[in-house]
């Protein structure tokens, strides 16, 4: 299964979304009069970024505001086929947002539209737009075609030129709390109360991964890969070696990994594996979850801060292959000694 939100049975409406009361107000009043304007959505993964960007798109498209399920407008909106729509991701196999796709969505936006009263682009990972498509893109930012109105999303606004980001009104979202996820999945998900209990209180604020609880497929995953590293760190090198080359060879189809080039999807990869244990163990830190008696040397707190800083480093331009082999030379020594060392990464590369 592919993750994505067009499994939303409906599109919360601009005043349903869940959100800091300011930035809520921002957007409703903006879309009361919108002109042409561009919006900067930033924060982290899974925090409401393209939920908010469909719940402006339903306010400004749909001709059922008042119906609960979506109207057959919404529905283009979901499956980002709406003529007057321009969704602009990156294309399969590359890692950036070229010159020419800002070009191909300044075309679509120079006509009228076709349906609507507006035009909405939205750019759902604005950080993969490269230097000369951002710059090309500024041409619009400045001098957009009437009733025009851009959502950039991004996770964060590094990667961005200060033109650009001076063009833009930022709305700042924030990783949900347990309560307000619950209540997502609850209200536009139609998960149970105890589904949506559990999953809101293991993903640490981001809907993406809550939902993913949802797919068996992911049971069976996180099964595994707590029973691979489990064994692996309280037995013989040779296994957490084919631990990592099996990870990497590993085809996600549960994940939402498509469009990045063949390291970045091994970094993530691990980086998810990684999670997924690090959830176990705050349980097991919790008194949740019994710790296997091969592995009650070591306090659960050390191994959470060591899997953490690993699946930090994953984040890096580190080879993730020689951050994952760290990571379990680290720890398994840390389960056979009962104590970490804390040796970097720089270190231990300086010495082999
Ligand atoms: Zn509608």
């Amino acid at each position: 299964m592919k993750l994505e939100l067009n499994h939303h049975i409906t599109i919360p409406k601009l005043s349903q979304l869940i959100l800091a009361d300011e930035s809520r107000l921002f957007l409703m009043q903006t879309i009361q009069n919108p002109g042409s304007i561009t919006f900067l959505f930033v924060g982290p993964e899974g925090s409401g970024k393209k939920t908010a960007a469909f719940a402006m798109i339903r306010s400004l498209f749909c001709q059922t505001p008042h119906e609960v399920s979506p109207c057959r407008i919404c529905q283009q909106v979901l499956n980002k086929v709406h003529p007057d729509m321009v969704w602009v991701e990156n294309e399969e196999g590359k890692n950036k947002l070229t010159v020419e796709q800002v070009r191909g969505l300044q075309k679509k936006i120079s006509v009228l539209p076709l349906t609507a009263d507006f035009h909405v682009v939205v750019i759902p990972e604005a950080e993969l737009l490269n230097l000369e498509a951002q710059n090309a893109l500024l041409k619009t930012l400045e001098e957009p075609p009437a009733n025009t109105i851009t959502i950039l999303i991004s996770k964060q606004t590094g990667s961005l030129l200060p033109t650009v980001l001076s063009r833009c009104r930022m709305v700042r979202f924030r990783p949900y709390t347990v309560a307000e996820l619950k209540k997502i999945l609850m209200t536009h998900w139609n998960w149970n109360e105890s589904e949506a209990q559990q999953a809101a209180s293991q993903c640490n604020g981001n809907l993406l991964s809550a939902l993913q609880f949802s797919d068996s497929r992911w049971d069976d995953f996180s099964t595994k890969v707590v029973a691979d590293f489990d064994r692996s760190l309280s037995s013989h090198a040779a296994l957490f070696i084919a631990c990592i080359h099996e990870y990497e060879q590993w085809e996600p189809d549960i994940l939402e990994i498509s469009g990045v080039t063949p390291t970045q999807r091994k970094s993530r990869v691990f980086q998810t594996a990684l999670q997924v244990y690090s959830r176990i163990w705050e349980r097991r830190l919790r008194g949740e979850e019994s710790i296997p008696a091969s592995l009650d040397l070591l306090a659960p707190i050390f191994v959470l801060e060591c899997l953490q800083q690993h699946i930090d480093l994953l984040e890096t331009y580190l080879s993730p292959r020689m951050i994952i082999d760290h990571f379990f030379i680290t720890l398994r020594n840390g389960f056979q000694t009962g104590y970490l060392e804390k040796k970097s990464l720089f270190d231990w590369v300086a010495q082999l």
